[in-house]
């Protein structure tokens, strides 16, 4: 019986490793949403600056032209003064090249203004650019390291596949019926050892007397508790 109970424990190790296989399988499409989701963070970052940066070359040209305005109007009035002929006209043309002259002084800081910003934007805009860049080799990268994974991972359960079968092929039918009932219900751990008295499934004390049965070697014996197969090391 201990034999048969060895030969339990070795598949379990198999199995085990197998559900391995599957979790870390499991595991990889999610990794590869998280590198697509900062990748796409990384787009719209991007795509942000772009438009920050139309809005702002729109108000650019539009002051400029506006500046334009402002210096062809200071200009006309200048012309304008050397023709006066009275007094009044004289401070009236003085008035407008006066407010030409104020305009164009407040339109030349707001366009230098515009142009110092659009430079951070431009910067930003260069920052966006190659941080998507990297985002997006970090993502090819990602996915070209999860295709190898899972194409190992493959070949390794296959291989894991076999053992599994020679060495389930040694198990009596009846307890490996029940070892894997007990062992898909949990995911793993369908016999477990028990030490000092305690499961080593579910850490409850094992009853005494059941307990001196398992110690015994003397046929199978399940956790009352969690149901899983348990047993001694061998003294
Ligand atoms: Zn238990």
């Amino acid at each position: 019986m201990k034999e048969m109970l060895d030969r339990l424990v070795h598949l379990q190790e198999t199995d085990e490793k197998i559900v391995a296989l599957q979790k870390e399988e499991e595991k990889i499409p999610r990794e590869i949403e998280e590198q697509e989701q900062i990748f796409g963070n990384s787009k719209g970052r991007l795509a942000q600056v772009q438009e920050s940066l139309e809005e702002l070359d729109g108000k650019f040209t539009e002051f400029s032209r506006e500046l334009e305005e402002a210096k062809d109007q200071q200009r006309r009035s200048q012309a304008r003064a050397l023709a006066v002929k009275t007094q009044r006209e004289y401070q009236a043309v003085q008035r407008e090249g006066e407010f030409a002259r104020k305009r164009r002084g407040e339109l030349e800081g707001q366009v230098r203004e515009l142009q110092e910003e659009k430079g951070i934007l431009e910067e930003s805009l260069l920052e966006a650019q190659q941080d998507l860049e990297g985002k997006e080799a970090a993502l090819e990268e990602k996915r070209k390291q999860a295709e190898a994974r899972m194409k190992a991972i493959r070949n390794e359960r296959e291989d894991l596949q076999k053992t599994r079968e020679v060495e389930a092929g040694l198990v009596e039918p009846e307890l490996l019926a029940k070892y894997q009932r007990v062992f898909q219900r949990y995911r793993g751990k369908g016999i477990v050892r028990v030490t000092g008295g305690v499961c080593n499934g579910c850490f409850m004390m094992i009853p005494p007397q059941l307990y001196n049965q398992v110690l015994a070697h003397g046929g199978i014996h399940t956790c009352p508790n969690c149901g899983r197969i348990i047993y001694v090391d061998r003294e």
